[in-house]
């Protein structure tokens, strides 16, 4: 089962390098788990797949800019979960729970401690990731997201599943 992950991590179509260097030194651990499911709004943080602009922009195609909205700096996972001001108090809960995070590395690590700490983690990525899709969707209804997308064609969308862990 290991060697299976092992090897699908491998798989660059599937992972990133971001989700793949915070879960191979932890692999084992991970796959043994007995406890802590994965919230879709998790995985869009571990897999870097979702509602951040820099995906929207460059992977769906639906937003002209990768960069935060909040902040100006390229809109990534690890942004949103170690940098971007605008979650200091959701990430000041996150660490007074878990200790410093500093890397998606850190986070994985703090989620196999103890069972309060994936709590805690699956707190700070369903309440930041339901604020940036709440922010998408207004964007998806603005006059000028909607005149964009009937003349490419295509509606924009946040949320795409891609990537999975389990
Ligand atoms: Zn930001």
């Amino acid at each position: 089962m290991i060697a299976v992950w092992s090897q699908e991590l491998d798989n660059p179509a599937a992972y990133g390098g971001y989700t793949v260097d915070a879960i191979r030194p932890q692999l084992t651990e991970w796959v043994n788990r007995t406890s802590g499911t994965l919230t879709f709004r998790t995985t869009q943080i571990l897999t870097g797949h979702g509602c951040f602009d820099k995906y929207l922009c460059r992977i769906v195609g639906c937003l002209p800019s990768p960069d935060c909205r909040q902040c100006g700096a390229p809109d990534t996972a690890l942004h949103t979960l170690v940098e971007c001001a605008a979650w200091a108090p959701q990430r000041f809960e996150l660490e007074t729970h878990v200790g410093p995070v500093d890397s998606l590395c850190d986070l994985v690590k703090a989620m196999l401690q103890s069972s309060d700490n994936w709590g805690a983690a699956v707190t700070f990525c369903e309440t930041v990731m339901s604020l940036k899709e709440a922010a998408e969707r207004d964007r998806e209804r603005s006059p000028a997201a909607r005149a964009n997308a009937s003349s490419r064609g295509r509606r924009p969308s946040a949320g795409t599943r891609r990537g999975r862990i389990s």
